[in-house]
């Protein structure tokens, strides 16, 4: 067998994890992305966190809306809807929506929410998605995947050593939004708590387009599950660590 780096380190099972720090940059990512296979997640015991980069205050065509008040509102609707997944310990970096997130900082935040929370897994958006155009999401899933990589080495953002914050190397990083899934959970049993938490975000789909997206959701689930022998699945790309970093069949594994 040709070695690469596919076969010589094993694809993590999420369902190992010890506790997971799930990452979004806006409300409502995480239910869209992999809300059903969370929920899988949290039901079995696995204690969840949600971290959110951003505020949500540019998620509307309206110019004439409040955004300090929308980011409340969409606050109300990330609470309750995290809870319907079984996700009560929330953490809010509160950068402003709209594409200009600092990503260093940003890095440097998740960074040490990951030495400070200690997780086996950290779930966040696909960075390597063609096409997607939102800076927000770009940045927050390099970030994270930089902070998952390297949050074991002292000497990666030192400052948290002096603030007495130890480094912490997790095992498991598993993206959603992703064009290179290799994991396929099947959600069927949770999907109905996806759509009651992506119900919860009222104030950011004009009418109609809710159902669309849910539409789109069932029938891809639907599709990616035939293969699985199963009615519904959610597909991410599950990798260690140790794939981050130099190999060029990673994407493959
Ligand atoms: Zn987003």
């Amino acid at each position: 067998m040709k070695p690469t780096i596919c076969n010589l380190l094993p694809i993590p099972d999420l369902f190992k994890s010890k506790s997971i720090l799930c990452i979004q940059p806006h409300p409502d990512d995480l239910e869209i992305g992999t809300g059903a296979t969370v929920a899988r997640l949290a039901h079995s015991g696995i204690p969840v966190t949600c971290l959110t980069v951003t505020d949500g205050s540019a998620g509307t065509y309206d110019p004439t809306v409040n955004r300090n008040q929308l980011a409340r509102t969409r606050r109300l609707e990330t609470e309750k809807s995290m809870h319907s997944l079984g996700i009560d310990e929330l953490i809010w970096l509160d950068y402003t929506d709209g594409g200009n997130l600092p990503f260093e900082a940003v890095r440097s935040d998740i960074t040490r929410t990951i030495r400070r929370l200690k997780p086996s897994t950290i779930m966040v958006c696909d960075p390597w998605l063609p096409y997607e155009a939102h800076s927000d999401h770009l940045r927050t899933g390099m970030a994270a995947a930089e902070a998952g990589f390297m949050s074991g080495l002292p000497f990666f953002c030192p400052e948290d050593l002096e603030a007495g914050f130890e480094p912490h190397k997790n095992e498991i990083i598993a993206f959603y939004y992703t064009a290179y899934p290799n994991t396929y959970i099947d959600v069927t049993e949770t999907w109905e708590l996806k759509m009651a938490a992506i119900d919860c975000h009222t104030s950011q789909f004009p009418p109609g387009k809710k159902e669309l997206l849910k539409n789109y959701l069932a029938t891809k689930a639907s599709i990616q599950a035939e293969k699985q022998g199963c009615d519904l699945v959610e597909a991410l790309k599950v990798l260690s660590p140790g794939h981050l970093h130099i190999f060029e069949e990673a994407w493959q594994c």
